[in-house]
């Protein structure tokens, strides 16, 4: 099994540490480096039985221009091509307009999405069903999963998840 995952969610949610986490902290800060090209290749996720190619998709989270407009539309081009789509909150900094925006794009893509709920480890287990249930609201998600990137707590489940869709 392989596919192309593309991962999105506004800033400092923690996209950089699940690929940390996920590949190994070379590839993510290599792919940290500025880049003009349409797609950049967070990391490629191996194992004996399957492959995954994460990408970043640059201007999905933002627009305050043509070219803002112009970059929108290529990532939501390139959502729609692969195989699933990772979209990271943070459910310490809590629900806000920058996810909106990232849920509003995400509404003209058919591919699976997946909520990633990121930053459990600060928040307590009780405040998680309701947190659920308001995302479950905004959108259709075809999943839902809470992590710690940071720790690591979940993330073997949330590639099980992906698995799923390759
Ligand atoms: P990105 O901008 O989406 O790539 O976000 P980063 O991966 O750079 O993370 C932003 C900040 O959030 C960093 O200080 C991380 O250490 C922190 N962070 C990321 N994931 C977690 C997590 O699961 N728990 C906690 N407590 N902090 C996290
Ligand atoms: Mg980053």
């Amino acid at each position: 099994k392989s596919g192309f995952v593309a991962i999105v969610g506004r800033p400092n949610v923690g996209k950089s540490t699940l690929m940390n986490h996920v590949i190994g902290q070379k590839i993510a800060i290599m792919s940290d480096k500025p880049q003009t090209t349409r797609n950049k290749i967070h990391g490629v996720y191996t194992q004996e039985s399957s492959q995954i190619v994460f990408l970043d998709t640059p201007g999905i989270h933002k627009r305050t221009s043509k070219l803002g407009d112009y970059m929108n539309q290529v990532a939501l081009n390139t959502l729609n091509e692969v195989e699933a789509v990772l979209f990271l909150v943070d459910v310490a900094a809590g629900f806000g307009g920058g996810d909106r925006f990232v849920i509003e794009q995400l509404k003209q893509v058919k591919t699976p999405v997946i909520l990633v709920m990121n930053k459990i480890d600060q928040v307590r287990p009780d405040e998680v069903p309701a947190m659920i249930q308001q995302y479950n609201a905004m959108h259709e998600f075809a999943a839902i999963v809470p992590i710690s990137a940071l720790q690591g707590n979940n993330v073997d489940r949330l590639l099980q998840v992906l698995h799923g869709y390759l």
